[in-house]
């Protein structure tokens, strides 16, 4: 199988503190991977580390063959590497529709005509009608859920291979979470590679393929989804018993 993502012993320090102990995990081309944990284990830094936002202590990161270790954000995402971030961090004052243009910024001068912009419009659309309806809305008035939907909308818009989500599920109702997440698995169908971060594993793991599970900077768990679904340890540990 070719990997698209392959990162390699990463280490991270924020001065004295070690949030990453020599990460290694793969993300495989068409696949979702789920990296899983509870607060502080090291989720969000792995993902700002792919970014691009931070940069490694030590180890590598390989994305299609290439070393993209350190290198800066704008390259990564021209790249197609898009990341939605934890918190949402939509443009609250600009429309739905100015929030999803922005998102086409990550695309290269030579991707950017008005006819691909307006492709990648359509699938967003597509994916997500509740956007389309309120396109003309300022982003500030839309409910958790759908500024959620906008975040994952918006980077999408920049024709993402590897889409990196940092817990898409925070905060949102059950219902809304099994909308989400089944609109992932359709992005995947359409041939776009996913690795999401989650505390919410038992959605996850239903949809994922693959999934690792990081405490306190270390894997300490990997699997097919499956499998970890029915795994004591992991049960116990974070599907409440
Ligand atoms: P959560 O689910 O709560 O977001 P996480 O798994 O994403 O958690 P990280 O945000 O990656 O965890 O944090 C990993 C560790 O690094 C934590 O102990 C955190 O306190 C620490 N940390 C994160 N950012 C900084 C920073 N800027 N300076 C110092 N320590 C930090």
């Amino acid at each position: 199988m070719s990997q698209l993502l392959e990162i390699r012993n990463l280490k991270l320090n924020y001065g004295f503190v070690t949030a990453l102990k020599g990460v290694d995990l793969s993300v495989p081309e068409g696949q979702i991977v789920a990296l899983l944990g509870a607060n502080g284990a090291g989720k969000t830094t792995t993902l700002k580390v792919i970014s691009g936002l931070l940069k490694p202590t030590e180890g590598q990161i390989l994305y299609n063959g290439d070393d993209i270790t350190g290198k800066p954000t704008h390259q990564i995402a021209r790249r197609g590497i898009m990341q939605s971030p934890e918190g949402r961090h939509v443009l609250l004052g600009l429309t739905v529709e100015e929030n999803l243009r922005a998102g086409s910024y990550a695309l290269s001068r030579a991707q950017a005509t008005k006819a691909k912009v307006n492709e990648n419009f359509e699938r967003v659309y597509q994916l997500f009608p509740r956007l389309k309806e309120r396109a003309k809305q300022p982003s500030g008035t839309l409910s958790g859920g759908e500024q959620q939907m906008l975040a994952i909308g918006r980077a999408l818009m920049g024709n993402p291979r590897l889409l990196l989500l940092d817990e898409p599920s925070l905060g949102l109702a059950p219902m809304l979470i099994r909308d989400i997440f089944s609109t992932l698995k359709t992005i995947r169908e359409e041939g776009t590679t996913i690795l999401i971060v989650e505390q919410n594993a038992l959605a996850t793991l239903k949809i994922a393929d693959y999934a690792y599970v990081l405490e306190l900077g270390k894997i300490s768990m990997h699997g097919k989804a499956q499998d970890l679904l029915h795994d004591q340890r992991l049960i116990e540990a974070y599907l409440g018993g």
